[in-house]
């Protein structure tokens, strides 16, 4: 995917650097201002000389040119089933119609009859046949937004279209979406579903001869069998940035969403977990206490679908009284420290707190250290104007099947 109207052709980026080149070269040549040491006539047979010479360069580049374009040309006839892009890319030479990049088409997002509506990006493009990776979400002061629409608010035949439900969509002609809003609701909002977000510690293979320690293991296998489940029911796994808008009441999420989170275990989680979840299309995140990170995990997958993100930078230990330390440590403390979690990982969208513990002070540190979404453990689904200080999520420990992962998701 790419953005509309993006020229990915080489080609004209080549030419222009050749036709540059003698006007820069005459302009830079330093003698070109040397003008005190050259008398009219030595002046006027340099410059023949210096005609001579320009046209000879000339007549060498013609013919190269052109014993490359007859080299190309057999290349070509013999070789009809090689790259035409790379073809052309390496002849610097238009290739007839196996030349030209592949064919694309372009959704445009219309917020037009919503106005002051925001957008990221006002259109998509993919190239022909195969779907758009996602579609960007609108936000509006007041209003939630519900999703794209095929048709313009208020037509009987309007299709809704989002993430979870890309493939009704034409993959061959450009097309108009139209952003659908609802008002917004002013309290935490029962009548929604509510998102599922799941709470995963640790990981261990059996076939490996390797054994779980205590509940916050789970078997990798029970793991594949909760992916199977949720991707043979084409659950939709939301990002960061849209969840945190969720739960400001600001997007609705598509029907069958959810979280996957996993707490410390860096070690099993890259090396089990996170494999399995792109296996089976899924995102995922790990929290991890940042202290703790190494460096390498953080270019270890595509950012897209495996999430980073904090569980303090130094917060999950013991504090003064026994109990976790973010309970008895002071606003600037806690505060201190998330931010030194953002200078690590560059954005602060969930972080998941130590053990689980917070209260007054924590909240209040957090949400204007700029934390987006602080995650507490209450065995419940996270629903849209809960406190985003103190959102829920879902134990999952070992022994934890399919069917009650069906149970909790559905
Ligand atoms: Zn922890």
């Amino acid at each position: 995917m790419r953005a509309a109207g993006e020229d990915t052709n080489p080609r004209g980026s080549r030419r222009s650097s050749v036709r540059g080149y003698p006007a820069r070269d005459r302009t830079e040549d330093p003698r070109s201002y040397a003008v005190g040491s050259y008398s009219a006539r030595n002046a006027a047979e340099k410059s023949r000389a210096r005609g001579l010479k320009a046209v000879l360069v000339c007549v060498v580049l013609i013919a190269l040119a052109l014993a490359l374009t007859l080299a190309g040309i057999i290349w070509f006839s013999q070789n009809p089933g090689s790259n035409p892009d790379e073809g052309a890319g390496f002849l610097g030479q238009p290739a007839g119609e196996q030349s030209a990049p592949a064919a694309s088409y372009t959704i445009t997002l219309d917020v037009s009859a919503n106005p002051g509506a925001a957008l990221s990006h006002s259109s998509v493009s993919a190239e022909l046949g195969t779907s758009v990776e996602r579609l960007p979400f609108a936000t509006l002061a007041g209003m939630r937004f519900t999703g794209w629409y095929t048709a313009p608010p208020g037509d009987p035949a309007a299709v809704k279209v989002d993430n979870a439900s890309l493939n009704v969509l034409a993959r061959d002609s450009d097309q108009t979406l139209y952003a659908g809003f609802e008002t917004r609701p002013s309290s935490t909002d029962y009548d929604n579903p509510g998102l599922p977000i799941l709470m995963y510690h640790y990981f261990y293979d059996p076939e490996n001869g390797e054994t779980g320690e205590d509940a916050n293991w789970l078997d990798i296998r029970l793991f594949r069998e909760h992916l199977a489940f949720l991707q043979s029911n084409a659950y939709y796994f939301p990002d960061w940035e849209e969840v945190v808008a969720y739960i400001r009441g600001e997007i609705l999420l598509p029907e069958r969403s959810i979280v996957l989170t996993s707490d410390d275990g860096a070690e099993s989680f890259f090396r089990l977990a996170a494999p399995l979840a792109l296996e089976y299309g899924a995102r995922m995140t790990s929290f991890i206490v940042l202290i703790d990170l190494l460096p390498e995990r953080l270019e270890a997958y595509d950012p897209t679908r495996i999430f980073i993100q904090s569980h303090s930078y130094d917060m999950h230990r013991g504090g003064s009284d026994g109990d976790a330390r973010i309970l008895t440590a002071s606003y600037q403390e806690i505060y201190d420290d998330a931010i030194r979690g953002k200078e690590i990982l560059g954005t602060m969208w969930a972080y998941c707190y130590p053990f689980g513990k917070t209260n007054d002070t924590a909240r209040a540190a957090l949400s204007d250290a700029g934390v987006g979404v602080a995650l507490v453990i209450e065995n419940d689904r996270a629903y849209p104007l809960c406190d985003p200080m103190q959102v829920p999520r879902l134990r999952i420990n070992d022994g934890t099947t399919a069917e009650y992962l069906a149970s909790v998701a559905y």
